[in-house]
């Protein structure tokens, strides 16, 4: 019988031949699966991952993450054919702005500058002046003139988080979140902390304020990740479990614990953890499922994301 490390070893061995047959390149987010980020060209956050996708020279992207992030690869290069190999990897924070609900509330309040966490559907970032990520949302806003009204979309938390560090008043809150971040227990990271006097805790600003106010560092996945360089030797990290994976092989010395959830659920994406390295192989065979964008809509979303690439 054939061990699931062998069955691993030959299906990336698959996987190398036809991405060399069909000049294709693999990007993986960091909340994938450890097999999966290890067969990817380019492993990384959302920001990172997006201005890839814009300058890959590439046949084929393979996009190993959710839809939206596959759906702005295709938005950033059209001409290309963009693989997500499970189409129902969705996210709950996405799925909380809906692009109609989002058009009427922007037709009641005019003048209001739509600012958009990437992590939003390609039609909602169609109705969006400037799309960010957690990597550079305070950049986004700080760069917006001061009297601007802003509508922050969909990330409460995150929104919160910038409001307050910026101290900026005119800005509305879309009432979104990540069903994962949000439901880290304050408790029990408490509890954690006091077991384990002098750890640094790590955490992510899709988390809410009972967590973020009892953290040492407050940042993106690829933050959190440089952060690990500093000379401490033990963490508590905040966010999606994926990311201890990328830690622990830049700090095999180094120690990671990842937060508790309320009532001892799993701090996984189970939507990031769909794409297996099954799927990856027979996307790349069947070239599908491919993701198609409706022009009118592709072009007006791709101003809002090449603005926040351009940021400097
Ligand atoms: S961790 Fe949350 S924000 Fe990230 S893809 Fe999963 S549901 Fe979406």
């Amino acid at each position: 019988m054939t061990s699931g490390v062998s069955q691993q070893a030959q299906l990336a061995k698959r996987i190398a031949e036809l991405k060399a047959e069909r000049r294709a390149i693999i990007l993986a987010h960091y909340y994938t699966l450890p097999e999966v980020q290890e067969v990817a060209d380019f492993t990384g956050d959302s920001l990172a991952l997006s201005q890839k996708a814009a300058e890959v020279d590439a046949d084929v992207i393979l996009f190993a993450g959710v839809r939206f992030m596959a759906e702005t690869a295709k938005v950033l290069s059209p001409e290309r054919t963009v693989l997500l190999p499970v189409p129902d990897a969705g996210c709950s924070l996405a799925d909380s702005c809906d692009a109609t609900k989002l058009a009427e509330w922007k037709r009641e309040h005019p003048g209001v500058m739509v600012v958009s966490y990437v992590n939003t559907s390609v039609e909602v970032k169609a109705h969006t002046d400037i799309c960010c990520t957690s990597s550079n949302a305070l950049k986004v806003v700080q760069s917006i003139p001061a009297d601007q009204p802003i509508l922050f979309v969909p990330d409460r938390n995150l929104g919160s988080y910038i409001k307050k560090v910026t101290g900026r008043e005119n800005m509305t809150l879309w009432e979104g979140c990540c069903l994962i971040h949000e439901d880290f227990c304050p408790e029990g990271l408490a509890k954690l902390k006091s077991e384990n006097p002098g750890v640094k805790v790590l955490a992510h600003p899709e988390c809410n304020n009972s967590i973020l106010e009892q953290a040492d560092v407050i940042g993106s996945t690829a933050d959190l990740l440089r952060y690990c360089d500093c000379e401490e030797q033990r963490f508590i990290v905040v966010t999606e479990v994926g990311i201890l994976h990328q830690m622990q092989q830049s700090h095999p010395d180094k120690e990671f614990l990842p937060a508790p959830k309320r009532g001892g659920g799993c701090n996984e994406c189970r939507d990031m953890k769909k794409v297996t390295l099954e799927s990856i192989c027979s996307a790349l065979e069947n070239l599908a499922p491919k993701v198609e964008i409706e022009e009118s809509v592709r072009k007006a979303a791709e101003g809002s994301i090449l603005r926040m690439i351009s940021l400097k």
